[in-house]
């Protein structure tokens, strides 16, 4: 991984992939999505910002789980919240 810019990045040494390629909380409410981001800290798969509910993010800010990796099949990069800092693995 290159140089990470944040503690929470220079932690992640193996990166969590998505368990199901659909967002947990949108299914649950028959909403849709955009893109995905896989949670770091727990592993929960949620929608990105360009999504109408931006899951990923309320997720980060209501848990405190700061770093996110995309989900996207053919992505691999890592975002942390706090820091607005990413990485590429
Ligand atoms: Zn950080
Ligand atoms: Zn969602
Ligand atoms: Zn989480």
């Amino acid at each position: 991984m290159a140089e990470a810019a944040c503690e929470h990045l220079a932690s992640i040494h193996q990166v969590r992939r998505p368990k199901r390629r659909e967002c947990e909380e949108c299914v649950k409410t028959g909403s849709w999505w955009v893109h995905l981001r896989t949670c770091q800290s727990c592993g929960a798969t949620l929608c990105c910002d360009s999504s109408p509910n931006r899951h990923a993010t309320g997720h980060a800010h209501a848990t405190g789980h700061p770093v996110v990796a995309s989900a996207e099949p053919s992505e691999r990069w890592l975002y942390c919240y706090p820091d607005d800092a990413m990485a590429e693995y």
